[in-house]
């Protein structure tokens, strides 16, 4: 299990990461989201001693990474940055990483099938596409047959099928009883794969919930209806005991209210409508109410590219034995 306390990162005037304490559990996807520059990845390199805590602490297993003796048997990562050396081969990059964490060398080949990269195994990663090397960083991650997976926002830039490949492996991981933790901007695309979610803002926890809590608390559904005699159908509306709010386009929205009810009432008063129509506040909406303020503090009062990629940071690194991560600081992909 991975345990934050009150883990805290300064980088000068900046506080990335602030007195954040969660723990991630067992068996499930855990959805890390935040808007860009929140500390997701800051947060990932302390939980992998890739970057020091300025106070508090992050365990894994009830021990820092540093303190792990072959640390990819207990926690397999893919972070921003790309991690492979580019003239070498997705093999030989697999087996330095196995030869100096003692893994098996026949596990190479496993991991290589598990991410369906047989067939491109002995060629040079600097031919690889995103796709290819996303798939590369995560066999990487799963080496060690660990029982944590951490993935830092390992679907930006990738095609609909890659997306859909890395959420079923991250499912699939946790079914079989492994801790997976993954980071994201997108609340999106965390509602179709965490069970669980931390949500942080400016560094700091803004919620730690199960996904179907979240749901609970912020689905709400409303009734529009757009009709050219407004006063007559507010009067029938209040009347019923329904309280209505001007909506876009000067149409009005019955909070709670149901559609048959709604086009009923309408039709037995004579008041013409010209749109009845179900809406759905999203997921999206509530995750960005929620984390406004970070995003406002941020920019300086404008919201900044809630879409753009996550900027990837240059890593330091890693102490022995490696970890995937402590390669390729400085070499990006492009794409
Ligand atoms: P996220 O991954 O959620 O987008 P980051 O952890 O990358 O957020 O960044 C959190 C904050 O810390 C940002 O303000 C970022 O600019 C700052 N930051 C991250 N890494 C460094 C670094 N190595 N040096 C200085 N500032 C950094
Ligand atoms: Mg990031």
């Amino acid at each position: 299990m991975i345990e934050l306390h009150e883990l805290t990162k300064r980088y000068g005037d900046t506080v990335a990461v602030d007195r954040l304490s969660f723990q991630v559990p067992q068996g499930v996807v855990t959805g890390f989201l935040g808007p860009n520059g929140a500390g997701k990845s800051t947060t990932m390199r302390m939980i992998l001693d890739l970057d020091r805590p300025t106070s508090g602490q992050v365990t894994i297993d009830g021990r820092r990474y540093g303190q792990l003796s072959e640390p990819l048997k207990y926690i397999g990562a893919l972070l921003e940055a790309k991690a492979v050396h580019p003239g070498r081969t997705a093999y030989d990059h697999l087996l330095w990483l196995a030869q100096s964490n003692r893994i098996p060398t026949s596990r190479v080949a496993e991991v290589l099938d598990l991410v369906g990269l047989t067939a491109v195994a002995k060629r040079r990663s600097r031919g690889f596409s995103l796709g290819m090397g996303q798939r590369l960083g995560i066999a990487s991650a799963l080496l060690g047959d660990p029982e944590i997976v951490m993935f830092d926002e390992p679907v930006n830039g990738l095609d609909p099928e890659g997306i859909l490949w890395i959420r079923n492996l991250m499912k699939g991981l946790a079914a079989e009883g492994r801790t997976v933790f993954v980071s994201s901007h997108l609340m999106s695309e965390m509602a179709l794969t965490a069970d669980h979610l931390v949500v942080i803002g400016r560094g700091r926890l803004l919620a730690n919930l199960s996904m179907a809590e979240f749901i609970k608390q912020n689905s709400r559904s409303a009734v529009r209806v757009r009709t050219p005699h407004v006063e007559q159908l507010l009067a029938v509306l209040h009347g019923a005991g329904l309280n209505a709010v001007p909506g876009p386009a000067g149409s009005y929205e019955v909070e709670d209210g149901d559609l048959t009810h709604i086009g009923e009432l309408a039709a037995s008063h004579g008041v013409t409508l010209h749109e009845l129509s179900p809406q759905q506040a999203s997921l999206e909406e509530a995750f960005m109410q929620m984390t406004a303020d970070s995003v406002q503090y941020q920019a300086g009062g404008a919201a900044p590219g809630r879409t753009a990629p996550g900027q990837a940071h240059g890593q330091t690194p890693g102490p022995a034995p490696a970890q995937p991560a402590a390669w390729g600081a400085g070499w990006k992909e492009k794409s």
